[in-house]
């Protein structure tokens, strides 16, 4: 190495060194960083060419706005707090307005996201872009649906350009629940595909309620959760919810000795506190179709009735008996409201004859569900404690299903069966995860013929599988779908019973 070298070699290490402990370089880290504060905690989606398309793909967030910035640019990062501010409104747990607009950003700085840059054709920095999640997977076949924000230089402006294209009226100071979308822009149709991320969440819910509350006391209880667990492991929608409740099946004699559990989170490998249902990031704290327009409404009771239709619509005639044990077991030892535990076993207990049929089953939790409806329709007017936007009704309305009803008048209805029972089996079956699938609605109102799409897999905004992780969950997935194949033979052969006679 000659003199000029050695010298230029040191000279760049002292200034490297000293700009790395002045505070000016620090600030930057800071800023670029987000802090470390928690409070501070970055709300945008840092995406990057690895995780791009799955996060899009996979967010239940209706629409997406995409940030493409360069770290080293200053204008950026002048920009960044802007941005986090709107950010802080539709991201993360603590979302005033979660789920429907999922706000992100990618450096194009970094060597790795080039490719993915230049398929946006970024003239400048920050660039941002706005559009249904899944048509940035494919940004040059969806040029019509991807807009350039051209109008977002502050976060006030940035927020009412949001506004202006979804008709609502956002403020960077909203701190109440509010449900404005859900009820003005959304058709039940449109909704019931959010359906989905709220049965995970009641399903988590569920499971946490019984953990902290150290449920299982009994051999009575304990026989009852794992009756509930395996109807899940079988027919839950959801594969990461399956695949929980088969894992704790599997290991539910180390988890809970002679019915007696350990709990704790941190209770090492032997506790059912270690087996996340449906997967560490459920639940969110927050739900989305079952969304109060007050924050102590509906939530987790509603969730709780969707997770329980669309098991219904899942099983087979053979199960309908285990499936109607399992439920009204359930909600007798584990829901903690205690009115609704007790009238609900009245109404489980008033069934003389064993189902035999699914579709008997089916039929019997909505009529349940709408002798709920109706008693709740006159206590809440005359309490006024139901939700003001989302009042009781006798269920399907007839906007939603014209072919349910054969007559009806003021006092009172009289149903086609079996046209209810095709358009539960399609509006809790294929219908909500269909429309999960496309993020659309597609068809008309009471279109039955959809494909039964059996093997959903919901994931979370920013879940990046690696190889290796994906093909053990795909074994695990295989061990337990024969589980479940198993146990579903085991109970076709089984003589119905009932378990709390
Ligand atoms: P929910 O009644 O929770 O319904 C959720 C969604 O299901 C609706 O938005 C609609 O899309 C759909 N739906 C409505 N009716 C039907 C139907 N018949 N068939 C299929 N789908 C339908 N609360 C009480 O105050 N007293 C009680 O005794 C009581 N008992 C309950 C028993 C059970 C098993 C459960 C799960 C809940 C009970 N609740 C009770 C809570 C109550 O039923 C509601 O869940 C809660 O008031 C929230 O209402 P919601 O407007 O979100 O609609």
């Amino acid at each position: 190495m000659s003199w000029v070298h050695l010298v230029l070699f040191t000279g760049l290490l002292s200034l490297v060194i000293a700009s790395s402990s002045s505070p000016v370089s620090r600030s930057i880290l800071r800023d670029i960083s987000g802090g470390g504060n928690a409070d501070q905690e970055d709300k945008a989606v840092e995406l990057n060419s690895t995780n791009f398309d799955s996060v899009l793909h996979n967010t239940p967030a209706k629409y997406a706005v995409v940030e493409f910035f360069a770290h080293w640019c200053p204008a950026c990062r002048n920009y960044k707090p802007q941005y986090e501010k709107v950010a802080r409104l539709f991201n993360g747990p603590d979302a005033i307005h979660p789920g429907l607009v999922l706000m992100t950003r990618v450096d194009c700085a970094m060597k790795t996201n080039t490719k993915l840059c230049d398929k946006f054709d970024i003239t400048h920095y920050p660039m941002l872009f706005w559009g249904p999640p899944s048509k940035f997977v494919e940004p040059k076949k969806n040029k019509s649906d991807i807009l350039v924000i051209d109008d977002g230089r502050t976060a006030e402006r940035l927020l009412n350009w949001i506004n202006k294209q979804i008709g609502s009226a956002y403020g960077l100071d909203d701190k109440n629940f509010e449900n404005e979308h859900v009820v003005s822009n959304m058709t039940d149709y449109e909704q019931i595909s959010q359906a989905v991320y709220d049965i995970e969440e009641a399903t988590a819910e569920a499971f946490d309620i019984i953990l902290t509350q150290k449920a299982i006391k009994s051999s009575e209880t304990s026989a009852s959760f794992v009756r509930f667990i395996q109807l899940l492991a079988a027919h839950h929608l959801s594969r990461r919810c399956r695949k929980g409740a088969a894992e704790i099946l599997v290991n539910y004699d180390d988890l809970c000795p002679s019915g007696k559990c350990s709990y704790e989170v941190s209770g090492g490998k032997d506790s059912l506190g270690n087996f996340p249902i449906c997967g560490k990031d459920v639940p969110r704290g927050y739900y989305m179709f079952c969304r109060g327009s007050k924050n102590d409404t509906r939530g987790f009771s509603c969730g709780l009735w969707v997770l329980f239709h669309s098991l219904s619509v899942r099983i087979e005639d053979g199960e309908s008996q285990f499936a109607f044990t399992a439920i009204c077991d359930f909600v007798n030892n584990f829901f903690m409201c205690d009115e609704c535990r007790l009238h609900f076993n009245d109404m489980c207990l008033s069934v003389k004859t064993p189902f035999k049929k699914a579709r008997d089953f089916v039929l019997w939790l909505w009529s349940t569900h709408n002798k709920v409806n109706e008693r709740l329709m006159k206590d809440e007017a005359s309490l006024s404690t139901g939700d003001p936007k989302f009042p009781k009704i006798i269920w399907p309305p007839k906007d939603l299903c014209t072919s349910c009803y054969l007559s009806s008048d003021q006092k009172s209805i009289e149903w086609d069966h079996d046209q209810v029972y095709k358009f539960l089996k399609n509006y809790y079956g294929p219908k909500l995860v269909s429309l999960y699938k496309e993020k659309s609605v597609i068809g008309s109102k009471e279109e039955t013929n959809i494909s039964a799409t059996e093997d959903l897999t919901v994931a979370t905004n920013a879940l990046v599988v690696p190889i290796g992780a994906a093909l053990a969950i795909a074994v695990a997935s295989c061990a337990f779908g024969a589980l479940a194949c198993y146990w579903r033979t085991q109970q076709k052969n089984r003589k119905p019973r009932r378990s709390w006679n």
